[in-house]
């Protein structure tokens, strides 16, 4: 019986409020986050009541994302990361070096498990003292494992600390959404600004000014927005709100023309590319894939044809699956030479990391678009 499973990924935002443990300033935020639910069936049954399933479960997770997670986002006038915000970013951080300790772990406690029954099996031989020494000593590595996985991590994520520097500014968190100050002790804020914007002559005047005044002060980012492009010409995008110029990424001309890039399964961006280069980059996908299962099938064919003791009908299904491998080389070769490479998606932040073939690009995006 063979089992379809149905995947389903919701995208949803939230306004936080923050109070600033450091100078009392109020300052908020958006916070995005990706929920991904998953149902199974037998195929060809309840599939639509499965599709369902995978969906409740997304939009499930994605509350529970929402209600509880927190993003690292300075203090617009401090530029304090507040201490709740670096706990969640501790939590993230590294957590597949706790989720490989339980595979590592569990790994040689099966290796435990089979070699005692492999032992016992062994028909006319009785257990020796080494034979039982190597299987306790299994036993207990299985445990340990995991304990100094989980610890190495919670010790490894001690160590990020975006307030280190403080009063300094803590270097820009890759896609960590931009904070937008909600004013401090209102009075004086009010007046400065007031007093800076107009010689004001009378009171009506005045009056009239002030309440706008207050709404600009709300809108004006505090801190030019510093992108951190990492090394290697990487950037960080929230997926949600990235916003591209219209220029093809690959030629720079301007454009209205875009394409969709999939990035993760269930996940992908529209980005500018101008005709010609789209077509260009879809001639190119369909060579590599081409070129890759030509590769894969002939060079199977080849190498096991010319094998002592081959047979025809046996190197031919070895082609064929030499061609499948090919064809999936050819895909990941395709995408790597295509004008957008990606890297790290987050599921949980519905962020990816990106890179662009012409750097030009880069610039143009960090300048006049949007990245978070
Ligand atoms: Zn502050
Ligand atoms: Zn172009």
């Amino acid at each position: 019986m063979e089992v379809e499973v149905f995947s389903s990924a919701q995208t949803g935002q939230v306004q936080r409020e923050v109070f600033c443990e450091k100078c009392g300033c109020n300052y908020s935020y958006e916070m995005v986050r990706r929920g991904r639910g998953e149902a199974m069936t037998p195929s060809g049954f309840g599939e639509a009541a499965a599709e369902q399933r995978a969906q409740a479960a997304a939009a499930a997770s994605l509350n529970n994302l929402l209600q509880s997670q927190h993003d690292p986002v300075a203090c617009p006038d401090c530029g304090w990361v507040q201490s709740y915000m670096v706990e969640a970013m501790r939590e993230r951080a590294h957590r597949w070096l706790s989720r490989g300790s339980y595979v590592v772990g569990f790994l040689v406690g099966a290796c435990a498990f089979f070699g005692f029954f492999a032992v016992a099996g062994i028909g006319g031989r009785s257990f020796q003292e080494d034979d039982l020494v190597r299987i306790f000593a299994l036993v207990l590595l299985a445990p340990l494992t995991v304990i100094a996985g989980t610890a190495g991590r919670s010790f490894w994520s001690k160590s990020i600390n975006p307030n280190r520097h403080y009063p300094q500014r803590p270097s820009p968190i890759p896609g960590a959404p931009i904070g937008v100050k909600r004013g401090c002790g209102p009075a004086s804020t009010v007046t400065s600004a007031a007093t800076t914007a107009g010689d004001a002559s009378n009171t009506l005047s005045f009056n009239t000014v002030r309440e706008p005044l207050v709404n600009a002060i709300a809108a004006i980012p505090e801190q030019p927005s510093v992108p951190s492009i990492e090394s290697g010409g990487w950037v960080t995008l929230q997926i949600a709100n990235a916003h591209y110029p219209g220029f093809c990424c690959s030629c720079l001309k301007a454009t209205d023309g875009v394409s969709s890039f999939k990035c993760a399964q269930l996940a992908s961006l529209m980005i500018p590319i101008c005709p010609s280069c789209e077509k260009h980059r879809s001639a190119n996908q369909t060579l590599f894939i081409i070129g890759g299962v030509m590769w894969g099938g002939c060079l199977t064919f080849l190498l096991t044809f010319f094998a002592p003791k081959s047979d025809l009908e046996a190197s031919l299904k070895f082609a064929g699956f030499g061609a499948v491998i090919g064809f999936f080389v050819g895909a990941w070769l395709a995408r790597k030479s295509g004008p957008v490479k990606f890297s790290s998606f987050s599921q949980e932040l519905n962020t990816v990391r990106v890179r662009f073939s012409n750097p030009n690009y880069l610039r143009l995006l960090v300048d006049h678009g949007k990245l978070v």
